[in-house]
């Protein structure tokens, strides 16, 4: 699982066959660093796994293809017919697997940030898109925030052990906010000095450990009673509402 740096702030991973030459590419969001790492790593690539549709998750999925016509490229079901996932070939249902490269994947329909948000279960490994990034969560473009709650609450239940990988580099900011809405929570304080001392080394934070989320993020957490009284309710759900608002405002 390696990431690739795109853009400002993405990250696409290569996610490679045990012992062959063969990947899968999760979120390209541009093809040219993409190239850089599958000619480095000596990997042929047979398929993209898209998260969702946003440009900085899919816009290097026509130049990756272009060289490749027989590349598979998987997104919900629901981006299909919408045609816009670019090159999409593969729409994929909630809980579907499917074996690709040697590798068994399994996706989870996460909807919220987006309709057909999907996240990827690939061994001990979890990629979320911008459904849940480290210490955070993603906006609420298409979806509730009883739909939003409800994916992460899936992403929540898979093993603690499982490795967080997240489409984009925030999670700095999201602990700054985390210290900001749970200033009683020491696990949260502490990673963020851990984070901040790795981020003034450029060095990357992911992936993550669920474990770790379960205590530091507060999207994860709006069943604590520390949560639910800060946003006087006794309702998860509106907590999550409360706070994904707060967070759009930070
Ligand atoms: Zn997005
Ligand atoms: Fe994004």
């Amino acid at each position: 699982m390696l990431p690739i740096a795109c853009l400002a702030d993405n990250y696409a991973y290569l996610v490679m066959s045990p012992g062959a030459r063969v990947g899968v590419i999760v979120d390209p969001s541009e093809s040219a660093p993409v190239e850089a790492a599958l000619r480095g790593h000596d990997v042929e690539l047979v398929a993209i796994l898209a998260t969702h549709h946003h440009h900085d998750h899919v816009g290097g999925n026509l130049g990756l293809r272009a060289a490749r016509p027989g590349l598979s490229v998987y997104a919900h079901e629901s981006d299909q017919p919408l045609g816009r996932v670019p090159g999409q070939t593969h729409g994929v249902a909630d809980g579907e697997s499917f074996t690709i490269a040697g590798l068994t994947v399994r996706a989870l329909h996460v909807p919220g940030h987006t309709l057909g948000a999907l996240a990827y279960v690939v061994g001990d490994a979890v990629f979320t898109g911008d459904t849940l990034f480290l210490a955070g969560c993603g906006r609420l473009f298409e979806g509730t925030p009883d739909m939003m709650s409800a994916s992460l609450a899936r992403i929540a239940a898979l093993a603690p052990s499982t490795r967080v990988y997240p489409g984009h580099e925030y999670t700095l900011d999201n602990l700054r906010f985390g210290a900001h809405v749970e200033p009683e929570n020491r696990a949260i304080a502490a990673r963020y000095a851990t984070v901040a001392e790795h981020r003034a080394r450029a060095l990357p934070t992911v992936p993550g450990h669920l474990a770790e989320e379960l205590a530091t993020n507060p999207f994860l957490r709006t069943r604590e009673a520390s949560l639910l009284a800060r946003y006087e309710t006794k309702d998860p759900v509106v907590a999550f509402t409360k706070l994904r608002a707060e967070k759009d405002r930070f």
